[in-house]
């Protein structure tokens, strides 16, 4: 729980603003303290509503961004979810609220270690994290019922379309890394996949191989 009562209530307060209406996504975010993933200089300012850097160059998203990525992807709790950008591990905890289970992965194994030791804190332990190569999926825990993308990829990553159950959804940024994004829910269909822009967005991008850490 966010511990200062006065700021969790501005925390909550900017979620609703910005359209984070869904009471369990709320819930969820008031619950996991992003105090927790934010370090060093930045984390006094883990409550306002803007991304934050993290170590290996990344950033952990802006907080009404992870409300409405997860309000998009409609979590019901008997979900196995499959997240590709650990960073923080912020998104993957506000998701281990929803769902059954969790697997996250980072290229980044240094990412990877601090997100679980933040999981062990927490005491999160419906979160799998994994250092891996997302852009071919997680072939080993596949068929998923929600996949989340949380680092811009030029188009939808097939390996990860191919792991989405019937009547799964996934929510991915789309676009150029240097450019503005648009956020993609892509439903599978019986016969293909529904298409739906969400939102404009700007990501990290979604880079194939390993870190180099
Ligand atoms: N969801 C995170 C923010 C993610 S930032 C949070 O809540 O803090 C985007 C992350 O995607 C970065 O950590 C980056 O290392 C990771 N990433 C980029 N390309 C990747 C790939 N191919 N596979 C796995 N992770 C990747």
């Amino acid at each position: 729980m966010i511990e200062n009562a006065e700021q969790r209530m501005q925390f909550v307060f900017q979620l609703r603003q910005r359209g984070v209406i869904d009471a369990r996504v709320l819930e969820a975010m008031e619950k996991i303290d992003r105090g927790a993933f934010v370090k060093g200089l930045f984390a006094e300012r883990a409550y306002e509503d803007m991304p934050l850097p993290i170590a290996c160059g990344q950033t952990i998203s802006q907080p009404s961004v992870v409300g409405l990525m997860t309000q998009a992807l409609n979590v019901e709790p008997r979900h196995k979810v499959l997240e590709i950008g650990t960073g923080s591990g912020y998104q993957a905890a506000v998701l281990s609220q929803l769902a059954r289970r969790v697997y996250t992965v980072d290229r980044h194994k240094r990412l990877v270690a601090e997100a679980q030791e933040v999981f062990d804190q927490l005491g999160l332990a419906n979160i799998t994290a994994l250092s891996a190569d997302g852009t071919r999926g997680f072939p080993e825990q596949a068929p998923f019922d929600r996949i989340i993308v949380t680092a811009a990829a030029e188009d939808p990553p097939g390996p990860l379309l191919a792991e989405l159950k019937t009547g799964g959804i996934m929510v991915v940024p789309v676009g150029q890394s240097d450019a503005v994004q648009v956020l993609i829910k892509v439903t599978r269909t019986e016969s293909g996949f529904d298409y739906e822009e969400l939102r404009q967005v700007r990501f990290v991008p979604l880079v194939e191989g390993m870190g180099a850490d």
